[in-house]
């Protein structure tokens, strides 16, 4: 079974848009790209984990939030990187649209999405990672026996500054590409730390 680093999309990946309702408005961070290639060569599945209330609201439908991904999809491939799976909730407890209106368990902070990710994708959720800009993203995390990180894209700034956490963070770092290199660096995939005997010649 594969670690997994289980990305909030929103304001983590992608730049905070609001509600990300037209394809114009779909851009990611500089680092996003590579980011998520790096951590495919650490040996991390990659994970998008999304809610998307804004379905339940009537803002857009579920074919556009496939279409969106489809389209970071190309991208990141163009860019040598790999996402392994995209799960959304579009569900909310005040939904507009019927259907839509319930307790699921796939709303972060319920860690719905990554236990079906880990059984659909074979995942190793106590080596896994959970990073976003909110802490129901770190919550997810660790309801599901993973780490959460925090990071201070998006609405990361105002999480880290809300007078109680919910939940503790592994770490708390600036942005997606700082997530990365501290998960290579501590990870349950990373070389072991401290001196080694001899200088390692495939470094
Ligand atoms: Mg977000
Ligand atoms: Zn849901």
């Amino acid at each position: 079974m594969k670690p997994a680093v289980f990305l909030d999309r929103d304001g983590t990946l992608l730049e905070e848009a609001g509600y990300l309702d037209r394809l114009e408005r779909l851009a990611f961070f500089p680092f996003g790209i590579d980011a998520v290639r790096l951590l495919n060569r650490g040996g991390y599945a990659v994970v998008i984990i999304t809610n998307q209330s804004g379905v339940g609201r009537g803002m857009y439908e579920e074919a556009f939030v496939l279409r969106a991904h489809q389209v970071v999809d190309e991208r990141v491939k163009a860019g040598g990187g790999r996402i392994d799976g995209y799960y959304y909730c579009p569900h909310h407890p005040e939904a507009d649209i019927a259907i839509y209106r319930r307790h699921c368990d796939c709303r972060k902070p319920r860690p719905g999405m990554l236990r079906q990710a880990s059984r659909e994708l074979g995942l190793d959720l106590l080596r896994s990672f959970s990073i976003g800009d909110k802490w129901t993203d770190v919550q997810a995390g660790v309801a599901a026996g993973a780490r959460g990180i925090l990071v201070r894209t998006g609405y990361g700034r105002t999480s880290e500054a809300a007078a109680k956490r919910p939940v503790e963070p592994v770490t708390i770092a600036d942005d997606l590409i700082a997530a990365t290199a501290w998960i290579l660096r501590n990870g349950s995939n990373s070389e072991p730390r401290g001196p080694s005997p001899e200088p390692r010649s495939d470094r």
